[in-house]
């Protein structure tokens, strides 16, 4: 039974989305509207022969859906990683087997339907641009605050791509010559000073340091188990010492949005991660820093800093929304939004 769609005529109102990341693989079928019909996960196998079978498992599981009646309008598919303008996978941190994979060419061929693949930031961010936090705008941008930093950057409506399909790798462009090494391999890149894992490194130097008692004291008493979480927790508390760590980390996530802003004049600023759950705790101080740097500040409108809508589905939900946008106008294939 065939269920890809024709290649001209009116195209299904569902695709299939798929999130590759280096622990799980995440696959949805995904209506127009953004809703979730049906959803499937597992653990990401460690290279793209496996990720390559899961991914046919998965979507061969949910195109025989009986949601998915009707057909779908392709397989839409976000990962972590540097993905070209033709869906080849030139380079994942995560992932060991990523290294120029003709990801799009080998699932057409293994699936029989339109693939599109893009970076999971850039998937997540289309979501966010077409029903999230950003639903309406033309000029946004969706950062992600996780082991890394991740960012989508809309630009006139369109998810920017650039000449190859690189561009909005925001995690990695130097805020401090002297910092810490990035997971890439320089210096002093934002990531180093605003994933949530540095969030948790600045708490185990101030432990380390004398200070932060309430932080240990989350953590159980023991210095090398103490994480943002453990800040987190001590400041909701009121400690000074867990506040100053929770300033001093969002001065360094402002400072990084600051020189987006700067350069993309955004109308919304997104931002995912666990630690948005945590209320106004560090977007507060995060909106006063960047609002104490951007260019101008006094004379101009400020992008709004808010937390992104769609958690860990963003990424099935804006593969998905690749696919049909793609398929509803075959002339921007393979580029996505579109
Ligand atoms: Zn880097």
């Amino acid at each position: 039974m065939s269920t890809a769609a024709p290649a001209t005529g009116r195209a299904p109102a569902r695709a299939v989305g798929v999130d590759i990341g280096g622990t799980k693989v995440l696959a949805a079928l995904v209506d127009t509207a953004g809703a979730v019909l049906a959803e499937e996960r597992v653990a990401s196998p460690h290279d793209w022969d496996g990720i390559r079978d899961v991914v046919v498992d998965l979507v061969g599981s949910l195109r025989t859906a009986p949601e998915a009646a009707g057909g779908v309008a392709g397989v839409g598919v976000g990962a972590a990683g540097m993905v070209d303008l033709d869906g080849v996978i030139h380079y994942a941190p995560n992932v060991p087997g990523f290294r120029k994979v003709p990801v799009r060419a080998e699932l057409e061929a293994a699936l029989g339907c339109p693939v599109v693949v893009d970076n999971d930031a850039n998937v997540a961010a289309l979501a966010e641009a077409r029903l999230g936090a950003a639903r309406g705008l033309r000029h946004a941008i969706v950062i992600t605050l996780g082991t890394g930093v991740g960012g989508g950057i809309l630009v006139d409506g369109r998810v920017l791509r650039g000449g190859h399909g690189f561009a909005a790798e925001v995690g990695h462009f130097q805020i401090d010559p002297d910092g810490p090494l990035c997971a890439c391999g320089e210096i002093g890149h934002w990531e180093t000073l605003a994933s949530g894992s540095a969030l948790g490194e600045l708490a185990r130097r101030t432990v380390a340091a004398g200070r932060g008692r309430a932080i240990l004291a989350a953590a159980g008493g023991d210095p090398g188990a103490v994480t943002g979480e453990h800040v987190s927790a001590a400041a909701h508390g009121g400690d000074p010492e867990a506040l100053a760590v929770v300033d001093r980390y969002a001065y360094q996530v402002a400072i990084g949005l600051v020189g987006l802003a700067n350069i993309f004049d955004p109308e919304l600023i997104a931002i995912a991660g666990g630690l948005v759950n945590d209320g106004d705790l560090y977007l507060r101080p995060i909106r006063a820093h960047f609002l104490g740097h951007i260019e101008g500040a006094a004379y101009r409108p400020a992008p709004a800093i808010v937390p992104a809508a769609l958690g860990e589905r963003a990424g099935v939900i804006g593969a998905a929304l690749a696919v049909i946008e793609a398929h509803a106008r075959p002339e921007n294939r393979p580029g996505v939004g579109g």
